[in-house]
């Protein structure tokens, strides 16, 4: 019996946004770029870790074709394989039935890594069901986002392959701004958006109370400039609409115009 192992030849071709992971380089817009990657194989790998090895992450992948039909992540691939992945902006999304993309989740919460403390805040502020939590690893992270349904927002490409992780989006920029801009487009957050409604502190709903019940709580320059106030249920914070409501307004305003801006 000889150990005589054949090698296998399975090319990877990525378009759109998915060249981020093999190319590193915007030069062209996302809907006419194109990356191809060839690797060779002596055992027998799967498509999902075929496209895992040339760089990218699967939750990024909405369509998946090998030899130009579309399969599953467990497609067994074969020697001269061409494996084409394309992300949920490009149109040829529209154009095959998909075996790769999730279910649909029935609302859009977050869980975002620690390094990204900023992003979570903007999105607490949009009023989106947000976990942030530095006690986590990247095991916790994968398993909470499985178990709990949430996006996993990072910019830790290797925790996104995780097998665990289902939703998930690497995070290009390491510029909250940007970051959150990409965001509110990718998964078209500002028409569900809920702006200060929700706790920064601990993501808690807020609940509006009488001016009497935190008359013990809030500043009594507040307490007597103001008559709207909410209260956190969970850590007891109160908010009222006073001089960080004025910036978180500005912050708003400044995001709608950012996002009649075409991207790229
Ligand atoms: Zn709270």
């Amino acid at each position: 019996m000889t150990s005589e192992r054949r090698r296998k030849s399975v090319t990877v071709e990525a378009y759109g946004s998915l060249c981020d992971f093999i190319d590193h380089v915007e030069s062209e817009p996302h809907d006419t770029r194109v990356c191809r990657k060839s690797f060779f194989f002596d055992t027998s790998q799967t498509a999902k870790d075929a496209i895992e090895s040339s760089g990218i992450p699967h939750p990024e992948v909405d369509l998946l074709l090998v030899n130009g039909t579309s399969r599953g992540f467990d497609a067994e691939t074969n020697d001269g394989d061409q494996i084409q992945v394309y992300s949920r902006e490009h149109p040829a999304v529209h154009l095959h039935p998909s075996y790769v993309r999730p279910e649909p989740l029935s609302d859009i919460k977050f869980l975002v890594d620690e390094n990204s403390g900023k992003l979570a805040s903007a999105l607490l502020l949009l009023g989106f069901d947000t976990k942030i939590d530095s006690r986590l690893n990247d095991a916790d992270l994968a398993r909470i986002s499985n178990a709990e349904k949430r996006i996993l927002l990072t910019r830790d490409i290797g925790l996104l392959k995780r097998s665990l992780v289902v939703h998930g989006y690497w995070l290009r920029s390491d510029n909250p701004r940007d970051q959150i801009l990409t965001i509110v487009r990718r998964y078209d957050l500002w028409p569900i958006a809920r702006p200060i409604t929700r706790c920064l502190e601990c993501n808690c709903l807020l609940q509006p109370v009488a001016k009497e019940e935190v008359v013990n709580i809030v500043p009594p320059v507040a307490h007597a400039t103001y008559n709207e106030f909410f209260l956190c249920p969970n850590c007891g914070k109160a908010f009222w609409k006073g001089s960080h409501y004025q910036r978180m307004q500005l912050w708003l305003d400044d995001l709608r115009e950012r996002l009649k801006t075409k991207a790229h």
